[in-house]
């Protein structure tokens, strides 16, 4: 290890994205990205706007004006007329990945405070915070309906010994597990105390159709954090937003870097967002597809498959097949899927895809459980 780094940086192991260079994968299904491009024609608005109106030489808006206006606007529609988002109420990040790593900083480092999670669920909240040398508390959740483990979760929140937590990350749906919040769980967050942040990340909102944006303005201490990465198409432009508390997002704009966010993101997600109805018109065909998938995955025997409110399926293997060696197969066929919690997180992608998918695995299956010679 060279000498200058901090030692606990030899632990930290690199989130693994996309496999690049020697993959021969046709089906991209590893990490729930929309199936669909961007549609031609808001592509060429988007190569003329940066021909003719966006200087290269100048720095992006620093203030996001016009983006943060498109997202207070269509978080608008979300509310059931409970309350108006407006610019104060929102950031911005680099991806909400960047979001996640600013909420770390604001709330836990230097050792003032350990960071809650339920697993399995999203990797990058315990890897960013090993970075950041935060310590990550770590519950479990039920086997069977993957509800948060409560009893330990409150636990966690209210024992006396050590880096007290001062955030809990939960999502909604969950990933890699695909279930929404219980009510239960939602009931849990609500009577969390102030002095400990909830970030209900909805990556996957557009799928789900469940918010809790509706009761942000009761609890200063939740933030919602959301992508355009997923049903939005722009898992290219890295942008994502947050939503909660005008002091919240202020010190969460205060810990950004000046100029996170590219003009040409910035203006994808904006003509993203002013083009919404013709891009979420893809949607009930993707989940009637994942509903087909679920079905269709359900009747072979090998597997257990759960249900969805995402635009993904988490499967596991019984005993007699190795998730690895049916992971390895996909690959081979060409169906790139995230082995990951002891199972497999399967993106649904176009019809074709899906059955693709539905084939290879039939025939992984076959391979896998072959004796062998
Ligand atoms: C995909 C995903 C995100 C999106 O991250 P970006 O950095 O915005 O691309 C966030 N949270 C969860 C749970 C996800 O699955």
């Amino acid at each position: 290890m060279l000498p200058f780094l901090r030692p606990e940086l030899a632990n930290c192991q690199p989130y693994h994205p996309n496999p690049g260079g020697d993959a021969i994968a046709l089906d991209i299904l590893d990490t729930n990205e929309c199936p669909y491009d961007l549609p031609i024609a808001l592509k060429q608005t988007l190569a003329q706007r940066y021909v003719e109106a966006i200087a290269a030489n100048r720095y992006p808006d620093g203030s996001h004006r016009d983006l943060k206006e498109a997202i207070a606007d269509y978080l608008g529609e979300q509310t059931q007329g409970c309350w108006k988002p407006g610019l104060e109420h929102v950031t911005v990040g680099n991806g909400s990945d960047e979001l996640i790593r600013s909420i770390l900083i604001a709330t836990c480092l230097g050792g003032q405070g350990s960071v809650l999670v339920a697993d399995p669920t999203f990797s990058m909240y315990g890897i960013v915070a090993e970075t950041l040398g935060i310590p990550v508390v770590r519950v479990g959740r039920d086997p069977q309906t993957w509800e948060m483990d409560l009893v330990a979760a409150e636990q966690a929140i209210t024992q006396t010994e050590g880096v007290p937590v001062r955030l809990c990350f939960v999502v909604h749906p969950n990933s890699p597990t695909a279930n929404p919040l219980t009510e239960a769980e939602t009931d849990w967050l609500r009577q969390v105390p102030p002095q400990i942040l909830v970030v209900i990340d909805e990556a996957y909102f557009e799928f789900s159709g469940e918010t809790l944006l509706a009761e942000l303005p009761q609890h200063p201490n939740w933030l919602i954090t959301r992508t355009f990465s997923k049903a939005l198409r722009l898992a290219a432009h890295r942008v994502g937003y947050g939503v909660g508390d005008p002091q919240l997002i202020a010190a969460l704009e205060a810990i950004r870097l000046p100029y996170n966010l590219p003009t040409v993101a910035q203006l994808a997600a904006t003509l993203a967002l002013q083009s919404r109805s013709q891009l979420l018109s893809a949607i009930p065909e993707l989940l009637v597809e994942r509903d087909r998938l679920y079905h269709d995955l359900q009747a072979l025997p090998q597997l257990q498959v759960w249900p969805s409110a995402a635009n993904f399926l988490f499967v596991k293997a019984n005993d007699s097949l190795r998730v690895t060696d049916l992971a390895a197969q996909l690959k081979a066929q060409g169906t790139l899927v995230r082995q990951t919690a002891g199972g497999l997180r399967i993106t649904v992608g176009s019809p074709a895809e899906n059955q693709r998918t539905l084939s290879h695995l039939q025939i992984a299956i076959a391979q896998t459980l072959q004796p062998l010679a």
